[in-house]
C-alpha cells in the first residue's frame, strides 16, 4: 500500500452550477478530517443530514455526508463524500476546507488510481471508468459497462491461466529426454494450443470492435475537384456544411463533421480537392488533405459516374497509405439514371450512388461499416482500448510462432511465456509506472 498517510480530495462533479455538487475525499484514516468538517463521525454507508463547518464553526453548508470506511469503500481507503449544493463557489469552499484538515488535491484520475493500486479493480477495469465517462454512444455505454463489471478481464485471466497449464505440461516435457516423450502427450499441447488461438482470436474480434466503438473511426472524402465531396458530407450529415458550388476548387479547408452510424462514430473529413493547382491558398488546402490520411482509417474517394475511374482517381487510390480501407464512390448516378448499387473491386469497395438525391446513400453507409468491420457486431463487445488490441495481438503472433516452433520446446516454452506477459499486461499485472501515470493523467479530476 502507498502513501498510507496521504489524504486526496476534489470536486467530483462536473464544473458550473448544479442542484448538487459532491466534495469527495479518501485517505487511510478520515476520522480526523470528519470531526472537523462535520463536528462527528456519520454511520457507515448512510445518509446522513449534516452542516459542513468551517474553521470557525460557521456553516459552509449543509448536504448529505456519506462514509465508506476502508477497506469496503471504491479506492480500498476511508471514502467520505460530501454532497452540497452544487455552486462552483461554495465548492471550493467545502474542498479548501478539506485541505485545511490536511487533505490534498487529488491528481486526474487518482481515486482510480488508488483503486487499482489496493486491487478494488484490475488495469482494464479502470480503464473502462473513463472510458465510461466518456463514451459517445448508447453501445459504447453498455461495452464500457462490459468491460467495467470484469467480464472482458474475466476472458483475458481464462485465456491466461489456458496458457499456464500448457507451459506446464510443455516444462515437464523438458525434463524428459526426446524419446521418452508421449505421443499423446503430444497431442494434447497441440490440441490446446489450438484452443488458446481460437480464444484469442474471438477476443480479440470483440476487442478490436470494442476499440473502434471507443475512439470511432476517421473517414477522409477525398477526389477531384466537383466530383460532389460535399455535397456527399451534407447528404451524409444531413445538413448544409461544407460550400457546395459549381466552381471546382471551392473547399480551400477541409471540413470536419462527426456523424453516430449504428452507435459507431464517424469523424468525416471533407478534404480540398486533390489536384495539382498554382493557386497557393488551394494548394495549402491540398497539403492538409494529405496530411488528413495519415491520421484516418477509411479513404472514401469520389468520383463522376459518368467518367467512372479515372487516371486520376487511380493515382489518389494508388498514393493513399496501404492501411486505409478504401471506398470509391461514384457520384451523380441521378444525371444519366444509372442504377444504385455497390460491389468489391480488388483491393476497394464500390458504391454508386447520388449525393443530390441520396439514392443509394444507405449503400455507401453499409459499406463504412464493413470496412470497419463492423457490420455484423459481435455479442458482448467489450469496450477496449488500442493497448489492449495490440497486447492481444502480440499475444496471438506468440502463440502462431509457438506452433511453428513445437519440435522445439524450449522456444515453444519462451513464446507461451511472451503470449502470457502480454495477457497479463492488459489487466495490468505488471505495469510500468510509466504506462499507469500515461493511463491516469487522462482521467478526469474527481475520479
Ligand atoms: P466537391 O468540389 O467535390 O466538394 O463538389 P461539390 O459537392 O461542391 O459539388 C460540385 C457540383 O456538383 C455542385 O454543383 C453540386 O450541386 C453538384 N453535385 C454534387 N453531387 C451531385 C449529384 O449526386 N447529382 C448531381 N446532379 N449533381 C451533384
Amino acid at each position: 500500500m502507498k502513501a498510507a498517510a496521504d489524504i486526496i480530495a476534489a470536486v467530483a462533479t462536473a464544473p458550473g452550477r448544479g442542484g448538487i455538487g459532491v466534495v469527495r475525499v479518501s485517505g487511510y484514516d478520515l476520522r480526523p478530517l470528519m470531526a472537523g468538517i462535520l463536528g462527528s463521525k456519520p454511520k457507515p454507508r448512510i445518509a446522513t443530514r449534516s452542516v459542513f463547518l468551517a474553521a470557525d464553526a460557521s456553516q459552509i453548508d449543509n448536504g448529505i455526508a456519506l462514509y465508506f470506511p476502508g477497506p469496503a469503500s471504491f479506492t480500498g481507503e476511508d471514502v467520505l463524500e460530501l454532497q452540497g449544493h452544487g455552486g462552483p463557489v461554495v465548492l471550493g469552499m467545502l474542498l479548501r476546507r478539506c485541505l485545511q484538515l490536511g487533505a490534498r488535491l487529488a491528481e486526474p484520475g487518482e481515486f482510480t488510481r488508488r483503486a487499482f493500486l489496493n486491487d478494488k479493480m484490475d488495469l482494464a477495469q479502470a480503464e473502462a471508468v473513463a472510458d465510461l465517462i466518456e463514451a459517445a454512444s448508447e453501445r459504447a455505454v453498455r461495452s464500457a459497462q462490459r468491460s467495467l463489471s470484469g467480464e472482458f478481464s474475466a476472458q483475458v485471466s481464462s485465456l491466461a491461466r489456458g496458457i499456464i497449464d500448457l507451459r506446464m505440461l510443455v516444462e515437464a516435457m523438458l525434463d524428459f529426454p526426446e524419446e521418452e516423450i508421449d505421443f499423446l502427450d503430444r497431442e494434447r499441447v497441440l490440441s490446446q494450443l489450438a484452443s488458446l488461438l481460437a480464444a484469442v482470436a474471438g477476443l480479440l474480434a470483440k476487442a478490436r470492435q470494442g476499440s473502434i466503438l471507443r475512439k470511432g473511426l476517421k473517414v477522409v472524402l477525398a477526389g477531384l475537384p466537383n466530383v460532389g465531396k460535399s455535397s456527399l458530407l451534407n447528404s451524409l450529415v444531413g445538413a448544409d456544411l461544407a460550400i457546395v458550388s459549381p466552381i471546382p476548387g471551392t473547399t480551400r479547408d477541409s471540413v470536419r463533421e462527426t456523424i453516430d452510424l449504428e452507435g459507431v462514430r464517424l469523424e468525416i473529413v471533407d478534404t480540398a480537392g486533390l489536384r495539382e493547382t498554382n493557386d497557393v491558398v488551394e494548394s495549402l488546402g491540398i497539403e492538409r488533405s494529405w496530411r488528413e490520411f495519415g491520421e484516418a482509417d477509411v479513404i472514401v474517394l469520389v468520383c463522376d459516374a459518368r467518367s467512372g475511374l479515372t487516371k486520376e482517381t487511380r493515382q489518389i487510390l494508388a498514393q493513399a497509405p496501404p492501411r486505409l480501407a478504401r471506398i470509391v464512390v461514384f457520384n451523380k448516378i441521378d444525371i444519366e439514371g444509372i442504377a444504385a448499387s455497390t460491389g468489391q473491386a480488388d483491393g476497394f469497395s464500390e458504391v454508386w450512388l447520388s449525393a443530390k438525391t441520396t439514392e443509394g446513400l444507405q449503400g455507401l453507409r453499409d459499406a463504412l461499416l464493413r470496412v470497419a468491420g463492423m457490420e455484423v457486431l459481435e455479442e458482448d463487445v467489450f469496450l477496449a482500448r488500442e493497448r489492449h488490441v495490440s497486447a492481444l495481438l502480440a499475444a496471438q503472433t506468440s502463440l502462431q510462432a509457438a506452433e511453428g516452433e513445437f519440435p522445439r520446446p524450449e522456444l515453444f516454452a519462451e513464446e507461451l511465456r511472451r503470449a502470457h506477459t502480454q495477457l497479463d499486461s492488459i489487466i495490468g499485472k505488471f505495469s510500468a509506472d510509466e504506462l499507469l501515470g500515461e493511463i491516469f493523467a487522462r482521467f478526469c479530476i474527481g475520479k
